[in-house]
């Protein structure tokens, strides 16, 4: 692919973008493509940024820290929103800009601390699993209040909001229905004074559904960059 044909792929998807925002009555720009650049290498990644792009998300650490390292290019920003060990902490809290998967506090605490200091917080979303899958990473809907209590007071962090992978739904209806309930998850935590203005919520198959219950942040890898091996 040239240079041209991908941009012309990527503003695309940017339309669809619009065109959703448009057909929900969401605000203009209120929704952000992350672009999820996961196994595919750096040159895609150049040329996604040479086309705009500035969000992307990894959900290796050891993968995000390599490419971090390799394109330092102005204004990139690396977002983590995978499953997380804590021994890796270190290489998320050094290089990303966002982590999107905290799901227990002993993670939020070790990014926290190992947050360089000449950083800006470390943006942080809490994960949710929000129909109660057993082996599903998240914390369920009756934890979140507490972690993110824990999350807010941690100084090198900033709570923005939630996010979640639901189950695949094929039905738009079903898809809605589980995005609205993280919507409304934080509706309710705003409403105890919590300031959360981020959903990090939507993916190829279901991103439309995701912008009409309001997400902010929509993870995108297959539309922009094909299918993974
Ligand atoms: C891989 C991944 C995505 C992107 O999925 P696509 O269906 O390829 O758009 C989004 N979010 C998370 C957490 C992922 O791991």
């Amino acid at each position: 692919m040239t240079t041209v044909d991908s941009c012309a792929h990527i503003e695309t998807i940017r339309k669809s973008i619009t065109d959703c925002e448009q057909r929900f009555q969401r605000e203009p720009n209120s929704t952000t493509l992350l672009a999820v650049s996961k196994t595919k290498p750096a040159e895609m990644i150049v040329q996604a940024y040479q086309c705009g792009l500035r969000a992307f998300g990894e959900n290796y650490a050891q993968e995000l820290y390599d490419k971090a390292c390799e394109l330092d290019l102005p204004d990139i920003e690396w977002h983590f929103i995978g499953p997380l060990q804590s021994n890796k902490t270190r290489l998320i809290a050094e290089k990303a800009a966002w982590m999107h998967s905290v799901d227990r506090l002993k993670i939020a605490t070790r990014l926290s601390d190992q947050r360089p200091a000449e950083l800006p917080p470390l943006q942080i979303c809490l994960q949710v699993n929000l129909e109660n899958e057993s082996g599903k990473s998240g914390l369920s809907a009756t934890e979140v209040k507490e972690v993110a209590k824990a999350v807010a007071q941690l100084p090198h962090l900033q709570l923005r909001g939630l996010m979640s992978i639901p189950v695949p739904h094929s039905e738009e209806s079903e898809q809605r229905r589980v995005f609205a309930e993280l919507r409304q998850l934080m509706e309710s935590l705003n409403a105890d004074g919590f300031q959360l203005d981020t959903l990090s919520m939507g993916m190829t198959a279901d991103y439309p559904a995701a912008i009409a219950e309001g997400s902010t942040i929509i993870r995108i890898g297959t539309a922009l960059f094909g299918a993974r091996n």
